[in-house]
């Protein structure tokens, strides 16, 4: 079959590869008809993760059409249309049993993540084999372990366009006002305006929030969060973002903070230095009210410097962290996609054929023409 590879540092290419076969008998197979690019592949693109190596196939955001089924598999067919979350989990261990199933124990990032977070997590599609080993869904057809755990039927009013992002933009957004706890008249502040944290906004806002405002320095994607939203935007580069969240929250600054700008995009280094993931973590530290809730949702979040831990003990911040939902909340997006009460296609900007997502990911990457997500058929 033909798949999206990564090749090296800024490099990507479409090459055949081995189609997948079932492996276990909870697995199925999927045949891909729309994936979508993330924030979260950056690093990867960048060349800033060791562990990648040429060939592998990316992409975590993705839905098809099942095509084979293991003899396991009880709640899909043949036929029938799935969305498939990022995170991949069994279901059945100590944090699936919880609730935490973006932090499995089974469907893992495997042991070459425990350097850098202490423990693997949950797995996720289009990672390197040694950070967990599911091939990516920029492919023509993709193997879904825990098929019952991590896919789900799409209703027949939701069309593709929309479904493709209930796999991890949508769920990333509602994760995060959920760990932020977002209640009813609380001011919300949102960094970042690409697809999370538009959909971000939107979860703030139908969580009750009285005043959602969205951090950008591009005025494209500031005026499609508020006219999609409700949300009201705040160009960095023309405002004073620290002196208009307080205004804007009564003096205090808002109850809760969310970064949803990603990783950057450049070659940063690692463990410190060079371009950082940090400057909105930051922002949203110092805005943040007292008592109130900092939230990263940061895909790929990597290492950051200069943390401002002082103003997080002396100002009894939260900081919570949720960069991958676990796939519990898509039943409950794609119901509210077909009732029309959550849409996103208007995010898959550009709509190219498989064979040019190299171009796609260039311009998703460099946020030319407009791109906000590229979203691909194979
Ligand atoms: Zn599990």
């Amino acid at each position: 079959m033909r798949a999206l590879c990564w090749e090296g540092a800024g490099a990507l290419a479409v090459r055949q590869v081995p189609d997948p076969e079932l492996r276990n008998d909870h697995d199925m197979i999927v045949r891909v008809r729309r994936s979508a690019t993330s924030g979260g592949d950056l690093p990867l693109l960048a060349g800033r993760v060791p562990e990648a190596a040429v060939g592998e196939v990316l992409g975590h955001e993705f839905l098809g059409e099942v095509v084979e089924v293991g003899p396991e598999v009880r709640r899909h067919r043949v036929a029938d249309r799935v969305v498939v979350g990022a995170a991949v989990a069994c279901g059945a261990c100590w944090f699936c049993r919880q609730g935490l199933l973006a932090c499995c124990d089974n469907g893992t990032s495997g042991p070459a993540a425990e350097p850098a977070w202490g423990q693997p997590t949950a797995g996720c599609y289009g990672r390197p084999a040694r950070l967990g080993g599911f091939a990516g869904g920029h492919a023509e057809f993709v193997r879904v372990p825990y098929a019952d755990v991590g896919a789900f039927t799409v209703p027949a009013e939701v069309d593709d366009d929309r479904a493709v992002f209930a796999a991890d933009a949508a769920p990333a957004g509602w994760h995060g006002v959920e760990v932020g706890g977002v209640a009813p008249g609380d001011v919300v502040a949102v960094w970042g305006a690409g697809a999370v944290g538009q959909l971000t906004a939107a979860a703030a806002v139908a969580r009750g929030a009285a005043r959602v405002l969205v951090v950008d320095e591009h005025d494209d994607r500031l005026r499609m969060a508020a006219r999609h939203t409700g949300a009201e935007p705040l160009d960095q580069r023309s405002v004073d973002v620290l002196a208009e969240l307080r205004e804007r929250s009564g003096g205090r600054g808002p109850d809760v903070c969310l970064d949803a700008s990603g990783p950057p995009p450049g070659p940063a280094r690692r463990p410190s230095g060079g371009p950082d993931a940090g400057t909105a973590l930051r922002e949203a530290v110092h805005a943040c009210r007292k008592g109130g809730t900092v939230v990263v949702l940061g895909g790929g979040a990597e290492f950051v410097d200069r943390f401002p831990l002082g103003a997080v003990t002396d100002k009894g911040l939260a900081v919570r962290g949720g960069s991958r939902a676990g796939p519990g909340a898509i039943p409950a997006l794609l119901d509210r996609m077909a009732r029309g009460e959550l849409v996103t296609e208007h995010l898959a900007t550009h709509r190219l054929p498989l064979d040019r997502g190299a171009d796609g990911y260039a311009l998703f990457r460099d946020r030319a023409d407009g791109c906000v997500r590229a979203v691909f058929t194979p």
